[in-house]
């Protein structure tokens, strides 16, 4: 406990140096983790190697760009062993599963320090936007139970996770039950409450601060969540991989990126871009030693704003992470679509509670609704044809009004491919970039 103490002034004091001392920190932190990669772990060292590098070619992180970027389809095809560092006892490790759009599991080990790190850094985040002492903090979405610990059981910092696994009414219940100052939710989940409490999230919590994490929380659930009412809303951005990498503040000018903890990159696919420019985010862990992840491609499109923050902190901001666009969907022909344009569709639905998309071939996809009001009349064949239409090649698509929805998967997923393995997908062509760079084609934007 008194170590923890510790380790959480250092990440506080760390995030109130000046700019300047965060980068001389980040880019100590950087250099160790590139040593030690290169000394470790076979996977990195032969990507070096084959791209004619030693560790002391890499001092900042403006040196990043020189080592080739990694995929979570190359972390799986070299396996566990050429991935986790030597000497790391990988039974001792914590494992986190993550799917990619091939709803394939890939296991990512941390060690309790590192899982420390990840605790404290989230911490960080909530004491930034005023999480107190006396708070409830009510987390809506993950799949595991939340360990109480010491000072909880105390009654400080108090928090609970509720399972969307559970049955709304269940879901419903406890968050009554735990009576939240602070609800964080993952966006799906929420919505999906929302529509069973008519929109009145205050008939059963009244927070004084919204969080949302894991999925994108969009303008139209930020208005259902409010109804009138004003509260904060925060936007968290993190990936199973590397843990928290940005998180709104106060001042709402952006998310700022923990650069003692991660180096976030904003690739272009033409190496260009200033600020303001979106592109894919490639990250880099500062901390992970199990399995680090050096230049690892998220997929989220984000863009730096270039503005520093009314707020003083030295980190940098970062806009609203848009969706993976490793969730596209691929065409007869080969090309592959972003799932924005049809998924601003679906958003512009009245009354749409929640929504998934199934990719059964490259010819079908089924598109499953549930509404808590009835749509109206043409409203499912209006949409049928919009979704055709935004597809632009021969798709068959399916549009079927559901009860609920159900799912398997650790994490809900609002869009599933079935198609196979290896198959055009998977792969990242010129399509889905051109996808990525044009998001809201499709007609209507
Ligand atoms: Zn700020």
């Amino acid at each position: 406990m008194i170590g923890e103490a510790l380790a959480l002034k250092r990440w506080l004091s760390q995030s109130r140096l000046p700019a300047a001392g965060v980068q001389a920190l980040r880019d100590r932190k950087l250099r160790a983790v590139i040593r030690h990669a290169y000394d470790n772990v076979p996977y990195y060292r032969a990507l070096f190697r084959a791209a004619g590098l030693s560790p002391a070619d890499i001092r900042t992180a403006g040196d990043l760009p020189r080592i080739p970027v990694t995929t979570k389809d190359d972390l799986r095809a070299a396996g566990v062993a050429a991935i986790t560092a030597a000497g790391i006892d990988l039974a001792a490790c914590a494992v986190l599963h993550t799917t990619g759009t091939t709803g394939a599991p890939f296991a990512i080990h941390l060690t309790r320090g590192e899982l420390q790190a990840r605790r404290l850094i989230e911490f960080r985040a909530l004491l930034a936007i005023g999480f107190r002492p006396r708070d409830r903090l009510t987390v809506l979405g993950p799949m595991q139970p939340h360990a109480a610990r010491l000072h909880q059981r105390l009654g400080f910092y108090r928090s609970v996770n509720i399972s969307p696994a559970l049955a709304p009414g269940d879901q419903i219940d406890q968050l009554k039950r735990s009576r939240p100052t602070i609800l964080w939710a993952y966006p799906t989940v929420l919505r999906a409450l929302l529509g069973r409490l008519d929109d009145r999230l205050d008939t059963v919590a009244c927070p004084r601060v919204i969080v949302t994490s894991a999925e994108v929380c969009d303008d139209a659930l930020k208005a259902r969540i409010q109804r009138g009412r004003s509260i904060p809303t925060f936007n968290f951005y993190a990936a199973n991989e590397v843990g928290r990498i940005a998180a709104e503040c106060t001042a709402h000018e952006g998310l700022h990126v923990n650069e003692d903890h991660v180096i976030l990159e904003c690739l272009r696919p033409d190496g260009a871009g200033g600020a303001g420019d979106r592109g894919e985010a490639v990250v880099t862990s500062l901390d992970a030693r199990a399995q680090p992840f050096i230049r690892y491609r998220l997929g989220d499109g984000f863009g730096f704003t270039g503005k520093p923050c009314s707020c003083g902190s030295p980190f940098p901001l970062i806009g609203a992470p848009a969706g993976r666009p490793g969730d596209v969907v691929t065409l007869p022909s080969g090309n592959v679509l972003s799932l924005q344009p049809l998924s601003f569709l679906l958003r512009s639905m009245n009354g749409l509670d929640q929504y998934r998309i199934v990719q059964e071939s490259t010819e079908h996809l089924v598109v499953e609704l549930v509404f808590r009001i009835d749509p109206g009349t043409g409203a499912l064949a209006r949409l049928r044809a919009g979704l055709i239409e935004a597809l632009g090649e021969p798709v068959g698509v399916d549009v079927r009004r559901v009860d609920a929805l159900h799912d398997d998967a650790p994490k809900f997923r609002s869009f599933v491919s079935r198609l196979p393995v290896g198959s055009g997908a998977h792969r990242r062509s010129g399509g889905a970039r051109a996808a990525l760079e044009s998001p809201a084609r499709g007609g209507l934007a």
